[in-house]
């Protein structure tokens, strides 16, 4: 583990104001926690760790968020976050997230054994998709997983295709509702599933005494909206789901740097217009009369296209979308 990273501490006039206006806004309940911070001056807005000044050698790094809840940020191909969740609770660690081989995750597990001894109980498969979930199989074998039944079909489809001595972890079953409540000890842990977004069987983390939202993949910070699963204008609902959720101030990515609050939700809506501005384009090039191919060919970014694997997703992005046009997703 390089570094427990502490996001900058507020100056206390901007606290102060930040507080009275939570104070107005919010029931008592979700007043516990203090303002978290605001970002740092000129903070470039990338994914890229060496735009924005961070070496790879930070990595990997536990982020506090607050009392007992972190963010794991670890390096993945090719250059950029894949972040985790942890919370602890005085009955053992929740985890929503892992990383993408046994390697990485075991590293995880040992960053968290540097913050408590409590065993890690539950784990919240926010994204099934194998960046996240390949590495589950150090994880203790009586932890307790939530999963939607969307993606746990495909971790047995995973599974079954398993090849090289891969293993993938299929948990004995799925939730029963979009909600679930998680008691980790001292701390009520929500699970939602807000609607389909990057996989069919997104589910958030909502820790409503941190004011805080680990939105997993349906939050993807300066990369390009990544498609090959995805539900492209449901996605966009499901994020203004996220963004109307009462109390939330602070929204974790799945992907990309995790933001102060006040630039996380910034971000979050910079995202979600970049989620309907690749569908428009895509619309755009349709009622045009293009191919497919030539969509691919032609389509104009902005500024979404200087994010992060543009090159390589740009053009799942564009065939998601237009099997959405023909009304060919399931
Ligand atoms: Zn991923």
């Amino acid at each position: 583990m390089r570094a427990l990273l502490r996001l900058p501490a507020t100056p206390p006039r901007r606290r102060a104001a930040l507080a009275a206006m939570a104070a107005l806004a919010l029931p008592a309940l979700l007043r516990a926690q203090p303002a978290v911070p605001p970002p740092a001056q000129g903070q470039p807005r990338t994914a890229d760790p060496a735009a924005r000044g961070v070496p790879l050698s930070a990595f990997p790094r536990l982020v506090q968020l607050t009392d007992g809840v972190y963010g794991y940020e670890e390096i993945r191909q090719p250059g950029f976050t894949t972040v985790s969740l942890v919370v602890i609770g005085s009955q053992g660690v929740l985890v929503a997230d892992g990383q993408g081989s046994p390697e990485a995750t075991q590293k995880m597990v040992d960053g968290i054994r540097t913050l408590t001894p409590l065993p890690i109980r539950w784990y919240v498969v926010g994204s099934d998709h194998g960046d996240h979930t390949a590495g589950n199989s150090v994880l203790p074998a009586d932890v307790q997983y939530v999963v939607h039944p969307t993606s746990l079909a495909q971790l047995r489809r995973d599974s079954a295709a398993a090849t090289g001595g891969r293993r993938v972890v299929v948990p004995p079953r799925a939730m029963a509702g979009d909600h679930e409540v998680i008691d980790v000890g001292g701390r009520q842990v929500h699970v939602r599933f807000l609607g389909r977004a990057h996989t069919g069987g997104d589910l958030m983390v909502h820790l409503p005494d941190a004011q805080l939202l680990f939105m997993s993949e349906a939050y993807l910070n300066r990369v390009f909206p990544a498609m090959r699963s995805a539900y492209p204008s449901e996605w966009a609902a499901t994020i203004d789901r996220a963004l109307a959720l009462p109390g939330v101030r602070h929204f974790i990515p799945g992907h990309g740097f995790i933001e102060t609050p006040a630039v996380s939700r910034e971000e979050l809506v910079t995202f979600r217009n970049a989620v309907t501005a690749v569908i428009a384009e895509v619309k755009r090039l349709r009622a045009a009369g293009r191919t497919v191919e030539q969509a691919v060919a032609e389509a104009q970014w902005g500024e979404v296209g200087t994010w992060f694997l543009t090159n390589q997703q740009a053009p799942v992005a564009v065939r998601r979308v237009w099997a959405e046009l023909e009304g060919t997703l399931k």
